[in-house]
């Protein structure tokens, strides 16, 4: 048995056989033609290009009107009507006398190879679309009919390199429930078609050709990130149970969804959830949301070709608050800089992004775009309930600039006769030690404190938050992270301002009777397990209470015991 770490691109759990997918490129031998033949290759690669629309087209009347399927598949209609490429056809067929399927390879390859050498994973992941359109119009091109997942067996898990969209809505329609790639990005299309068709999915396995053969029997557990290769029999029934347990409890959860999470102490828990994309909107409410609890801006700011104006953002804003009225929306001001560059604005190279010039530093020495989203999230909040908070603040001389800034923005709205919100609710990520050690005196200067326990664990503990060797240490639930989390706690109780966490932390599910019993009152999660946390938060009642602040959290052999044999009752069924 072997175990790999990934990326969880949809949670959930699957077992099945693993199949590679057999890479279908067919190789182009680049090749010329007469000139007297020139003008009807061109036709026939336009011809062929009127097929791919079809066929585009034809896809796109099988997606839902509303959400973002349909937005993937539009986006291949229009690289195939891209008066550009087909410029460049044109001159590769008439002019340089390439053949059809020559002149697609060469002018998909420069488009895709443009894109791939993008520093920003975002952006570079949009090769991926190109080189989906550039092999459905080589196989028209050279009479290509076979179905590259016809070979698959319903139940068998999809390995590959990189998925492209087409793969995604395709996999669904032949029962295949989940898929493995070796490289891939949170918010690739393919990765949003997959959320969408919920298929579990993982991602970011290094060589992973070398790690599975086809025809072995895989678990592939997206809740923890994880890839298991052969399980022992101990494991695979262990996961068979939990496959069983999931599906029973969360259709159980689900008939409570909407309800609040109380526990039987009478707290009130507000479960909240995270999203980076505005259309994740549209169905919270629907899931039992009460709440957005971070929403990670910086994704606007990536997959562009022009950063997005004050009006853009307006009523990006705008349209949030809407589908989650009357609900809180937490705006995170865009967290640019550490993994996450956008390519339309230039960075020095770092030798420690994330010890760089990120979330509110970076924001801080760009104002001229900073301020652009102050102001377009002040003026949505008229008419929406929504709050700014800041990411990456360090102390309160950061937070009183970045106040300074959110003043200045304020007055000069108000000077143009723009209404706004001024006395808009500001609150604080806690993501950084010197923030969690100064709550107090941050506290007096915050609305509202969200502890972001990814990046404190990882600058807590100086374990980088994505490295896979060092994955062992880090140990969301270390006892310095706790009591910083403690620290901030009290801080905020003496402040009477609120407190939630909003890192992958409360959506785990074992680490949720624990932030209950310390007293959080607020947990942003991700939308899929609102109504599981909702049901473990209802199940915490006065004996885990006084477990948790009773206990000895000082050594991380105690704070496992606690988490995985004590408190085991309120997360498992
Ligand atoms: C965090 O650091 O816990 C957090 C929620 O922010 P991000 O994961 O976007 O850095
Ligand atoms: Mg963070």
């Amino acid at each position: 048995m072997n175990i790999f770490k990934a990326k969880s691109i949809n949670p959930g759990i699957y077992i099945g056989k693993a199949r590679f997918l057999v890479s279908k490129a067919p190789i182009i031998r680049h090749s010329h033609i007469s000139a007297d033949k020139a003008a009807a290759e061109f036709e026939y690669l336009t011809d062929s290009i009127d097929v791919a629309l079809a066929q585009v087209r034809q896809i796109l009347t099988t997606l839902p009107e509303e959400g973002q399927e349909k937005e993937i598949f539009e986006t291949q209609e229009m690289i195939l009507a891209d008066p550009d490429i087909l410029q460049k056809l044109e001159t590769l067929v008439l002019k340089e006398l390439n053949s059809a399927p020559s002149a697609v390879k060469i002018a998909f390859d420069e488009v895709i190879a443009h894109f791939e050498g993008m520093q920003n994973d975002f952006f570079a992941s949009r090769a991926v679309d190109y080189k989906d359109v550039q092999q459905r119009l080589l196989d028209i091109l050279l009479g290509v009919h076979t179905d590259p997942l016809s070979s698959f067996q319903a139940g068998e898990v999809l390995f590959c390199l990189e998925p492209s969209p087409t793969l995604i809505s395709s996999m669904a329609t032949q029962g295949i429930g989940a898929w493995v790639s070796q490289k891939g990005a949170y918010t690739s299309h393919a990765a949003i078609l997959s959320r969408g068709l919920n298929l579990v999915a993982i991602t970011s396995i290094p060589e992973l050709a070398f790690k599975v053969r086809d025809g072995q029997q895989v678990i592939v557990d997206a809740t923890r990130g994880e890839l298991i290769v052969e399980p022992d029999a101990d494991t695979l029934a262990r996961y068979q149970k939990l496959k069983a347990d999931m599906e029973a409890s969360a259709l159980k959860d689900q008939a409570r969804a909407l309800e609040p999470a109380i526990t039987s102490t009478g707290r009130r828990v507000r479960i909240n959830v995270n999203i980076e994309l505005p259309e994740e909107a549209a169905t919270l409410k629907a899931m039992g949301a009460e709440g957005i609890g971070l929403f990670r801006t910086e994704f606007l700011y990536l997959d562009r070709s022009s950063l997005p104006d004050e009006e853009e953002q307006f009523q990006i804003y705008s349209s949030v608050a809407k589908d989650m009225a009357p609900f809180p929306v937490t705006i995170r001001t865009f967290d640019l800089g550490g993994d996450k560059l956008s390519h339309l604005i230039p960075f020095e190279p770092e030798e420690n992004p994330f010890l760089g010039c990120r979330g509110l530093r970076f924001s801080l020495f760009r104002p001229d775009i900073f301020k652009i989203q102050i102001k377009a999230v002040m003026r949505a909040a008229v008419a929406g309930n929504l709050q700014l908070m800041f990411p990456m603040v360090n102390d309160v001389e950061d937070l009183l600039q970045a106040k300074e800034l959110v003043a200045e923005c304020s007055k000069e709205l108000a000077e143009q006769g723009i209404r706004h919100k001024a006395d808009i609710p500001i609150g604080v990520m806690i993501e950084i030690p010197s923030a969690a050690l100064c709550a107090d005196i941050l506290a007096s200067e915050a609305d509202f404190f969200s502890i972001g326990t990814n990046d404190l664990t990882q600058y807590t503990l100086a374990v980088d938050r994505n490295s896979e060797t060092l994955s062992y240490k880090y140990a969301q639930h270390h006892p310095s992270v706790l009591r910083l989390i403690q620290m901030v706690l009290k801080a905020a109780r003496k402040a009477g301002i609120t407190v939630g966490v909003c890192g992958e932390m409360a959506s785990i599910l074992q680490y949720v009777p624990l932030l209950v019993g310390l007293g959080l009152e607020d947990l942003s999660v991700q939308p899929a397990k609102i109504a599981t946390i909702k049901s473990i938060v209802r199940k915490c009642d006065l004996h885990l209470e006084e477990m948790v602040q009773n206990s000895d959290l000082d050594h991380l052999g105690e704070v496992e015991d606690l988490i995985y044999q004590k408190l085991k009752k309120y997360y498992q069924d």
